[in-house]
Formats: C-alpha cells, structure tokens, sequence
C-alpha cells in the first residue's frame, strides 16, 4: 500500500503531464466511423445527382478551418427538377400510400437513424462545431424522436383533429440554419410527411453534411423517390425554393431578417408559411429561487451550443437583493467551462460555427463595452487555430443597449437587476422578439402569473432548453409565427 502510493507520488511529480490549466487529459471521439466523400451531390427523385451548374463550395470543420468536403451549389434548374419530383411524388405516390404505410417509413427512418446515430454525431460536430457531448445527447436522440412522435400520427389525423377532414397540402418548400442542422430537418421533414405531403429541403450552405447522410438514410429506407428531396446551397437557392410558383407551403426557420423577406415575397398568393425565427429570451431570476440550481440553469440556457440558440436566455433580469450573490457564482461557474476541441468528450464550449458569426460576436463585445457595460470572461485557454469565444457576462447592462436588445446569437449573458414583479416582466417584454423565457422561484403561483404575462412562445420554470417532440415550440412578434411539435406541428402541414 505505502509502496503503491509513493509510486504514484513519484510518477506525478516526475513527470508533470497534467496542465494546470487543463486539469484532465482529451478524450477525443474518434472519427473512424466517418467516411467523408470528396465532394457532394443534390438528392433528387431519390438519387444522388449532379448540379446543373456543376458549381462547388467547401465546407470546413470550424474548429481547425480544415476542409471537410466540396458542396455543390444548385441551380433554379435544379430547384425546378426537385420540386417536379416533388409533385410527381406526392400525387401518384405519397399522398396516395394508406397512412399506416406512412408512418412505417417514418418509423424505419426514426430506427436508421439511431443505427448510425455516432456517425451523425460525430459528423454534426466536425461540420458545426458543437461539443460532441452536445451531438451526441441531444440532437441525434432528439431528431429520432421526433420521426418517433410524427411516425405514430401518420394513421391516427383523424383522430388528432375530430370532426374534420385532415388532408395534406402537397409540396413543402423548407429552408433550415446552422445551428442544429439535423434537429431542424427532422422537425420539417417528420410532420410534413406523416400529413402526406412530399418535401424540398434546403439546409444551411455551411452545415449540409447531416442532411446529406438523412438522404442516404431515406434511400436506404427506401422512400418513393421524390418524397424527399434535399438541395444544397446559399441564400439565393432557398429564396428560388420559396418562390417557386409549384410549392404549396412554406416553412422557414432562420433570421428574422430572412423571414420578413420571405413573408413579402409570399404576400398575396394562398401559399401557407410558417416562419421560426430569432430570439432574446428573458431569464427571471428571483430571491426565493434555489439558487445553485438557477446558476446552472443560466448557464446552460446560455451557453449550451455556443449560444447559437434562438431560444438562448441571453438576458438574465435577477432579483437585486440575490444579484451580487448571483454574479459572483455565475463568474465561479464559467471558470470552470472547458472551450476546446469539440470532438473531446470533456468539452463544455466548442467552437464558434463561422468567421462571419465570430466577427458578428466581437462586434456585440465591443458595442456592449461602448455602452458602458462591464465585460467579464474567465481567462480561458483557446486553442490557436479556428473560431473560439470564451463565454462572456456583462453587468450594469441597460434596456437601451444594443446587447440588451438584439440577437447576438453567440455565448453573451447581458444581466439586469429588478426590484418588483412588474419591473421585471416590464424589462423582460421589452423586445420585438417573443421566442421563450425562464422563469426560477419556489412559488408556484409566481410561475402562473409570469407564464400568462411573459410575452413569449415557450416558458420554462426552473428549468430551461427541455424539448419534446411532443410540445409545441414558435414565437411571438417577431421571432415568427406558426408552432413546430406536437399536434400544431400536424396542423401547419394540413387542410381541413
Ligand atoms: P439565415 O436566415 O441567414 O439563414 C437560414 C437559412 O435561410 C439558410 O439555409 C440560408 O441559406 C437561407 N436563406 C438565406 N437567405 C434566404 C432567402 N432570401 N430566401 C430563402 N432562404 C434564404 O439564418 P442563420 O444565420 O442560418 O440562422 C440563425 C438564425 O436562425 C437566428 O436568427 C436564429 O434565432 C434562427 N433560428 C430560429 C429557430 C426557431 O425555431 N425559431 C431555430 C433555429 C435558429
């Protein structure tokens, strides 16, 4: 015993292999499961194919700037040619299939899925730069269970909606950001096609390889070819997708920026639209809340996917008599959050998804000091090649400030203080946007209260970021209109 413990003693202070400031070795995922094609074609009418326009792009890992693999560019041909078999589909095929033979395809999906669920992690972190604790934990397991959810509507709409006669709208148009680019195909493709609709799905132009192997994964299923149909590109793709005069419905999750433009170019035709757009969440901290557990929930309602969250609580209002005690503990709590390499096990931070995003988060850092606020970071070690911000609190922050008032859509908590209740939800309503909100306290009659007075899609008491595929999530104002999940998920992809 003593020998074995002086053996230890001896090693360690030997050789000192331990950094201070990383107090545990890496433990990275091993991308073996990953085989990476050169480069990538469109997925249409069930097969892989060419643009038109034989144009290309590179898509990087953010956390090295290495390049991962070329993505092609499409054409309005190409938009032309995916939405036909769209159509093709939908009227000789899908809309045709009984609804139980729907939903055994959306179970087989849901199921492959979680087959190859390490090689969709694995490839969602290098392609986005989340931690791949993140990848792993929560958006694979949440997109196959939302193909779970919607797979066992397929045969029961009539049920869901007595009384009335549910039937589908036919081609659905979907553009989808960056930030959790599986998790946002499964929440249009999986309702879409259970109602018996056919789809043309956009991902965002830098986080397309997720989406590339779901369209491996539905031939694999073996989905009539055109049912889904998946077109890689930048901005002006998605915008000649939904204008396409062949769509039927619309559904956008995006920039509130985006969204607008969408909503004018839909004006005055009968094409349905859903728009998910930003947000600027209010975290409600009071007195009486626990406040080690509120700490955690802030820090996660924040930092949790590098802050590119359109529901992050990126606005703590915290009760002043518990705001010192508050602060310092948040401080303590983000000096232990580890920004790194996003394919280690033991990342908490990983890295910013895009140089332009990065650029967008400095800006807030240097408007939010110009202001007058007080900026606090813990001192961090970042790695020295890719995107990296460590997470970031300002205090003595006002209403009018732009970090106060805008999406930063990055890991930046601006706080503020309250004395009463109607203080507090009048700093919190003081936004155009209306996505969530986060309300700590022990009282229950205070969360009622709040719940029915806080402007906001979605709200959280004592807890925050919880998803269910079977709980509706859409905003207010202008975080957009329209609710994905749950059976308002259902309802934006039929007529009645
Ligand atoms: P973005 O609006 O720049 O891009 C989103 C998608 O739209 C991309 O696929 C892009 O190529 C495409 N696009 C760009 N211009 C277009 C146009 N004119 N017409 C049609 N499509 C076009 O947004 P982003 O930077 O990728 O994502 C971040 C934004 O998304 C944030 O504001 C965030 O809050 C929001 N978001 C909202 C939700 C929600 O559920 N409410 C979820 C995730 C992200």
């Amino acid at each position: 015993m003593s020998l074995a413990n002086s053996n230890i003693e001896t090693n360690l202070t030997m050789k000192p292999t331990l950094d201070p400031n990383w107090p545990s070795s890496p433990a990275l995922e091993s991308r073996d499961s990953v085989r990476l094609a050169k480069s990538y074609g469109l997925f249409v009418n069930g097969e892989f194919t060419p643009s038109s326009g034989n144009r290309k792009y590179w898509t990087i890992n953010p956390a090295n700037e290495q390049r991962l693999s070329r993505i092609s560019e499409s054409t309005a041909g190409d938009v032309d040619r995916a939405v036909q078999a769209a159509r093709n589909c939908y009227e000789k095929q899908w809309s045709r299939l009984r609804p139980a033979e729907r939903g055994k395809y959306l179970y087989r999906i849901a199921r492959l899925i979680q087959e190859r669920s390490r090689e969709f992690a694995i490839l969602e972190t290098l392609d986005g730069g989340k931690p791949i604790r993140e990848s792993r934990e929560i958006d694979i397991p949440l997109a196959a269970a939302h193909f779970f959810y919607y797979a066992g509507w397929a045969d029961k709409l009539p049920y869901a909606f007595p009384n009335r006669k549910p039937q589908p709208l036919g081609v659905a148009a979907q553009v989808i950001p960056w930030n959790f680019p599986l998790l946002m195909a499964a929440w249009k493709i999986a309702p879409a096609l259970a109602c018996g609709n056919t789809v043309v799905l956009k991902p965002a132009e830098t986080t397309s390889l997720t989406a590339l192997l779901l369209a491996e994964i539905i031939q694999q299923a073996d989905l009539p070819p055109g049912a889904v149909n998946i077109l890689t590109g930048h901005g002006p793709v998605g915008q000649a997708l939904v204008e396409h005069p062949g769509v039927d419905k619309v559904a956008f999750t995006g920039s509130t920026r985006v969204g607008k433009s969408i909503q004018r170019a839909l004006a005055a035709t009968d094409r349905r639209c859903t728009l998910e757009l930003g947000g600027k969440a209010a975290h409600l901290l009071f007195a009486d809340a626990p406040i080690d557990q509120a700490v955690e929930g802030v820090v996660n309602g924040i930092y949790f996917n590098q802050g590119h969250v359109c529901c992050a609580g990126s606005r703590l209002l915290v009760e002043e008599s518990v705001s010192d005690e508050v602060i310092e503990k948040l401080k303590q709590r983000m000096g232990t959050l580890r920004v790194g390499e996003p394919l280690d096990k033991n990342t908490d931070i990983g890295a910013i998804h895009s140089r332009q995003q990065w650029n967008t988060i400095q800006q807030y850092l240097e408007s939010g000091q110009a202001d007058g606020a007080t900026m606090y970071q813990p001192d961090c070690p970042l790695p020295k090649s890719g995107f990296w911000s460590r997470p970031t609190l300002f205090t003595g922050v006002s209403q009018s400030n732009r970090i106060s008032q805008e999406e930063i859509f990055g890991p930046v908590l601006a706080v503020q203080t309250f004395r009463t209740v109607a203080e507090a939800i009048g700093k919190a309503n003081n936004t155009r946007y209306g996505l969530s909100a986060g309300v700590w306290t022990t009282k229950g009659s205070r969360v009622l209260n709040l719940a029915a007075q806080l402007k906001a899609g979605v709200i959280w008491a004592n807890s925050y970021n919880q998803f269910d595929p079977a709980s509706p999530f859409g905003g207010y104002g202008e975080s957009g209109f329209g609710r994905e999940g749950g059976l308002h998920g259902l309802s934006a992809y039929l007529t009645y």
